[in-house]
């Protein structure tokens, strides 16, 4: 497997093989390695310096072996100054994989203003004028692109958010069927891309299989068991998507309300799993969709509004951040508002958050889903205040005078207030990423590794719990597979017995948690050297001084804890045996 070097300065490809001591990297584990080895820590995120990495993971392009075409993108953080990795899905990674591309590094600064695009096929990788492209969002981009190119291609882009370098700006990827809505998100990695130049990567579809595997016959045993195993277990994931966990987490207390003002809200039922699910049986939508080749879970869906409008994939953090934490319980207007991120290109966690400030300021009401709309759609026309919401809810908190930045590390809370699930807010405060909970969720009756207290407002066993779920969420991210085929210890073993089929290594539980592990200090590292220190590893100050609403717990799990999560913890501590 190789790695592809494209200099955007003076168009140079150049390709170099994986070394043999690294064959295993992929996903975040290759992101960050390079980052860290390459990117000077102080360097400017959209400067010369800087570097952005896609990477796929180890069985990208093998659709027998399942969710596993995950892309991640890393880079230094345009919105945090830290390392970052963001992943996706689609089908962008499966089809690298089959051209033997594990990573595409893009290094430099372009010499002009004109807009490129990457081309991979079977006839090589060139580096195209996309100036004709320039100015569209993504779902017009894409259409574009297949008007030009054919339709049998897979897109990674950047919208009119990663075009203005904005700091919530994502990078998009085509899913299996076509769309461009399954997104890199967090942390500006479309605002990364944007600075490069680069406005596309179009891959021509290919078929066959990804990187070498040392015994086929036992994989395929494998991944047959593992995935008939994850299509019965995961049936919820089908049924409603991520949206299943509306209700559940408003009934605990713990979902983000009006810009992080209360745990419950009045209207989750109108914007819950359940009352998607009815409406796109009503109108025509679909769910159990797959994002990608051989997924076996399904978790995609497509909502339809009343005027006809097709969502693609609306799912919990959206319908959390967009709707509840703006206060808005009309599903046709929170759907709508997750397509207009999906189509500039913005993190759909990070524009709710900043649209739930602008309302905290007095911009608007909350609850006003037209308003709302109205208010989004300045991004692409390139407006001041689109520019504030495209940056992200902390900036926009310090533009507009709001007190309550629901933000770590200048990066928006994920839809889980920490106070009501404090493992949430372990995570939120020590991942290297900022506030971020795909570094590692312990969302209810999630277990970590061992016996643990679970109460997700009891402040006991969280930063364990905490550190568990971010070394076994790490080690699926550095294979570059589905984080929804479960953080949980039955399923990193499963992962190990796979690895061990796949390179004729012998792979456990603890070594995949090792790489993890080492993985993390590494990004900690990087962030050391950018000038993060422990303070840095911490919420907002509101989270611990009021008690949120009805419950009313507060965030209250000391420094200590904290740091021992990004400093004393390691794995020894919680798998003594090579298992
Ligand atoms: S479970 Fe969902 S996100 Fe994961 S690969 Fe399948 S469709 Fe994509």
């Amino acid at each position: 497997m190789k790695i592809v070097r494209i200099n955007t300065t003076d168009g140079t490809v150049t390709e170099q093989a994986l070394p043999p001591e690294r064959a295993h990297y992929g996903g975040r584990l290759l992101t960050s390695t390079i980052v860290a080895e390459e990117v000077p820590p102080l360097a400017h995120p959209l400067g010369p310096r800087s570097k952005v990495i896609l990477a796929n993971g180890m069985f990208a392009g093998h659709a027998n072996v399942p969710c596993s075409g995950r892309m991640s993108v890393g880079c230094k953080s345009p919105m945090t100054g830290t390392i970052k990795e963001a992943n996706a899905g689609g089908d962008a990674g499966c089809y690298l994989g089959r051209y033997g591309i594990r990573g595409l590094v893009l290094e430099g600064l372009p010499p002009d203003a004109e807009w490129r695009l990457i081309h991979v096929s079977d006839d090589g990788i060139k580096l195209l004028s996309a100036s004709q492209y320039a100015g569209l969002n993504n779902y017009d981009l894409v259409e574009a692109v297949r008007r030009d190119m054919g339709e049998k291609v897979s897109i990674i882009c950047i919208g009119t958010a990663g075009e203005q370098r904005l700091s919530a700006a994502s990078v998009a990827v085509t899913s299996a069927d076509g769309p461009p809505s399954r997104h890199a998100g967090r942390g500006g990695t479309g605002a990364a891309m944007g600075a490069k130049g680069i406005k596309a990567i179009v891959v021509d579809m290919k078929s066959g299989q990804g990187g070498p595997i040392a015994d086929e016959e036992e994989l395929r045993r494998l991944c047959t068991e593992f995935a008939r195993e994850l299509h019965e277990s995961k049936q919820v994931l089908r049924d409603y998507g991520t949206a299943n966990l509306v209700n559940p987490i408003s009934e605990l207390g713990a979902l983000a309300t009006r810009n992080f003002s209360a745990g419950t809200f009045e209207g989750a039922e109108k914007i819950s799993g359940e009352a998607m699910r009815e409406t796109i049986d009503d109108r025509g939508g679909a769910h159990g969709r797959a994002c990608m080749p051989g997924c076996p879970i399904r978790s995609a869906n497509r909502y339809v509004c009343a005027d006809g409008t097709v969502v693609d994939d609306v799912e919990f953090e959206s319908l959390t951040l967009l709707g509840a934490n703006c206060g808005i319980d009309d599903l046709d207007a929170v759907a709508k508002l997750e397509r207009m991120c999906d189509d500039f290109g913005l993190d759909t966690i990070d524009t709710g958050g900043a649209i739930g400030v602008a309302m905290e300021a007095g911009l608007l009401e909350f609850g006003d889903g037209q308003k709302a709309i109205e208010l989004l759609a300045e991004v692409s026309k390139g407006s001041a205040i689109g520019k504030i919401i495209g940056s992200g809810a902390a900036l926009a908190a310090q533009v507009l005078g709001v007190r309550r930045v629901p933000a770590v590390k200048s990066q928006g809370l994920s839809a889980y207030d920490p106070r009501g699930l404090k493992g949430m807010g372990v995570t939120y405060a020590t991942t290297p990423m900022g506030a971020d909970h795909t570094a590692g969720a312990p969302i209810p009756n999630r277990p970590g590794i061992g016996e643990l207290n679970l109460d997700p407002m009891d402040k006991q066993d969280k930063d364990l719990l905490s550190y568990d779920l971010q070394v076994m969420t790490g080690a699926l991210d550095a294979l570059g597979v589905c984080m929804f085929t479960g953080p949980q210890v039955s399923t990193v073993e499963w992962w190990a017995r796979i690895m061990s089929a796949a390179t004729g290594e012998r792979w456990t539980f603890r070594r995949l948690l090792q790489v993890a592990h080492d993985m993390i200090r590494t990004e900690i590292d990087f962030n050391r050297r950018a000038g993060f220190s422990e303070q840095h590893d911490r919420l907002p100050e509101h989270f611990e001084l009021e008690p949120l609403p009805p419950k009313g717990p507060v965030f209250d799990i000391g420094d200590a804890a904290l740091d021992g999560v990004t400093g004393s913890l390691t794995v020894d501590d919680r798998v003594p045996d090579d298992q």
